[in-house]
C-alpha cells in the first residue's frame, strides 16, 4: 500500500507512523509523488516546497523515534499563500508579492513547524483572499479535482483542491467572509473557520482585520480538530486572540449528541438555492433527528443585510491595509517614472489585479468625508444587530445548520465577468463571518455528481460543541475522506 500513502487521513497516517509501520518520509514521497502526477492538471499550488519537505519528514522520523512526536509530525500540510513563512516565498496570489521571502514565521506557521508537520507547499488563491473561484489568482486558476471545468471555490481554493486531491493530508486558509468554508463545500472536505480571535493573524497578510481568521481544511472533522489543536489559543503579538486557555478539541470527538437543539434559520434556504443542494441539506437535517437531535425551524431576519455589510467592511478595511503596498520598502516597483508620485501610480497599476483594485476603490469610497456616515458607520451598526440576533438564537440552539454555499461548483468562468455573481458565492457564509462565529462546512451529499456541503454555526468560542456536532453527523452520514478520481491522475 505504500504508493498510496497520500490517501491516508491526518489521524490515520499519524496511527502508522506511531506503530513504525511506515516513516515519514515515505509518507511525503507519497504525497510529493502524487503531486508531480495531479500538479499539472489541478494547479493547487503556488510554489511546491519539496526539498524542505523532504528535510522536515527525515527530522519528524527522528521525533519519532525519540518518542517527541505529535499527531501532525511527519503531516504533509499545505499552507495557503497568504501565511507568510520564513524563507518560503510568500505571494498572496497577487504580483505585488510574486519576489516577497519573508524573513519571519506567521504565529500558525510556528506553530506548524514547532510540530513537526511537513510542508510540501503554498496553496494557491485569489489575489489578497478576494474572490469565490481562485480564478483571481495572479498565477493561474485551480481546477476543482471533482469537476476539471469547475472552480475549486476561493480564495483558499488551492488549499481544498490539495485536500481533496491527495496533494497534501491536512491545509491551511483563511477566512473573512467564507473563503474556507466555501470551497471546503466545493471540493468535499471539511474546513473550519474558527471564533474571530481564536488563532492568531501575526503573520496573516490582511485583508479585513475585523473578519480575517485563519483556520484548517482537512478530509474529516478529527483531523480540523487536531489542526485547531495545534494553531489555537493566545499570542501576545495577536492583541484580538482570546487570552483564556483553548481546550482540548479532540476531547469533544466521539460523543452523543442526542438533545442537541439544532435551528434552522429559514433565510437561508431562501431564492437562488440549487435544488440540489437544497435537497442534500433537507437530508442532513433529518438525520440530525434521527441522531436524537432537535432541529426546529428559525428566524434571522437580518440574514439579508449580511452581504451589503460585508462589502462595505471588507473592501473599507482592504483599501487601508493595501495602502502598505507602494513599491518602496517590498514588493512590486516600478520605478521607470519621473516622481515619486508616478512611481508609486504604476506600481500600484501594474501590481495590483483588477479585483483588488475594485476593491480598493469600493473601500476608499465608503471612507471618504461625505459617505463615511451613510456607508461605513451605518454598516458597522448593522453588524451590530446581526452579531445580537445570532447572540439571542445560540441561547436557545447548540449550533444552527444550512448551507455553506447555495451552489455546487460552478464552470471555471462563468462568474468572471459579474461581480455580483461572484459576490453571491458567499451569502451563507457571510453572516457567521460578519458577527465573528465559529463556522464548519462538511460534506452532507451531492448534486449533479458534485459535493454539497453542511454548514453548522457555533457559538462565541464554542468550537468544541461545533465539532461534536460535525463529528457525530460525519459517523453516521459515512462520506469521511472520499476522494475524487483524477482524470490523467494515476489511481493505482
Ligand atoms: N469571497 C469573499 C470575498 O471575495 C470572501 C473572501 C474571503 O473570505 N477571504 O471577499
Amino acid at each position: 500500500m505504500t504508493h498510496e500513502l497520500w490517501r491516508l487521513t491526518a489521524h490515520e497516517a499519524h496511527e502508522l507512523l506511531r506503530r513504525r509501520e511506515i516513516t515519514c518520509v515515505e509518507l511525503t514521497e507519497s504525497v510529493l509523488q502524487r503531486i508531480e502526477e495531479v500538479e499539472p492538471t489541478i494547479h493547487a499550488y503556488i510554489t511546491v516546497t519539496a526539498e524542505l519537505a523532504l528535510e522536515q519528514a527525515r527530522e519528524a522520523d527522528e521525533r519519532y523515534a525519540a518518542g517527541t512526536a505529535t499527531p501532525l509530525t511527519g503531516i504533509p500540510v499545505a499552507v495557503k499563500d497568504v501565511i507568510v513563512t520564513k524563507g518560503v516565498r510568500t505571494t498572496a496570489g497577487s504580483r505585488m508579492l510574486e519576489n516577497f521571502i519573508p524573513p519571519f514565521d506567521s504565529h500558525v506557521a510556528e506553530r506548524l513547524r514547532r510540530a513537526g508537520a511537513v510542508m510540501v507547499g503554498k496553496a494557491n488563491m485569489d489575489e489578497f483572499a478576494m474572490g469565490s473561484s481562485t480564478e483571481r489568482s495572479a498565477f493561474g486558476p485551480t481546477r476543482n479535482p471533482w469537476a476539471l471545468d469547475r472552480v475549486p471555490g476561493g480564495s483558499s481554493g488551492g488549499s481544498a483542491a490539495a485536500v481533496a486531491a491527495g496533494e497534501c493530508l491536512v491545509a491551511l486558509g483563511s477566512d473573512t467572509g467564507g473563503s474556507i468554508r466555501q470551497p471546503a463545500a466545493l471540493c468535499g472536505v471539511v474546513g473550519l473557520d474558527p471564533t474571530y480571535g481564536r488563532v492568531s493573524r501575526y503573520g496573516l497578510i490582511a485583508f479585513g482585520s475585523s473578519l480575517d481568521q485563519i483556520g484548517p481544511i482537512g478530509r474529516d472533522v478529527e483531523d480540523v480538530a487536531t489542526m485547531l489543536d495545534c494553531i489555537g489559543g493566545h499570542d501576545p503579538r495577536d492583541s484580538t486572540t482570546n487570552p483564556e486557555p483553548m481546550p482540548d478539541m479532540r476531547h469533544y470527538l466521539g460523543r452523543d449528541i442526542r438533545g442537541m437543539r439544532i435551528g434552522v434559520p429559514k433565510e437561508y434556504f431562501a431564492e437562488g438555492i440549487e435544488p440540489g443542494v437544497r435537497d442534500a441539506v433537507e437530508r442532513a437535517l433529518r438525520r440530525f433527528e434521527d441522531l436524537g437531535c432537535e432541529v426546529e425551524e428559525c428566524s434571522l431576519p437580518s440574514t439579508k443585510y449580511a452581504l451589503a455589510v460585508y462589502y462595505l467592511i471588507a473592501p473599507s478595511e482592504a483599501s487601508a491595509n493595501l495602502a502598505r503596498y507602494d513599491g518602496v520598502k517590498y514588493g512590486f516597483s516600478d520605478r521607470s517614472h519621473g516622481s515619486m508620485w508616478e512611481n508609486l501610480e504604476h506600481t500600484r497599476a501594474k501590481g495590483f489585479g483588477d479585483e483588488v483594485k475594485r476593491r480598493i476603490m469600493l473601500g476608499t469610497y465608503a471612507l471618504s468625508a461625505g459617505y463615511y456616515d451613510a456607508y461605513y458607520l451605518k454598516a458597522q451598526k448593522v453588524r451590530t444587530v446581526i452579531h445580537q440576533e445570532f447572540a439571542r438564537a445560540f441561547e436557545r440552539y447548540d449550533v444552527l445548520a444550512t448551507p455553506t454555499s447555495p451552489v455546487v461548483a460552478f464552470p471555471l468562468g462563468s462568474r468572471l465577468d459579474d461581480p455580483y455573481a461572484m459576490y453571491l458565492a458567499d451569502v451563507c457564509t457571510l453572516p457567521a463571518a460578519v458577527a465573528g462565529l465559529p463556522a464548519i462546512s462538511l460534506p452532507c451529499g451531492e448534486s449533479e455528481g458534485l459535493p454539497v456541503g453542511l454548514q453548522l454555526i457555533g457559538n462565541f468560542f464554542d468550537e468544541g460543541r461545533l465539532l461534536m456536532v460535525a463529528h457525530a453527523f460525519e459517523r453516521s452520514f459515512g462520506w469521511a475522506n472520499r476522494l475524487p478520481e483524477i482524470p490523467g491522475g494515476r489511481t493505482p
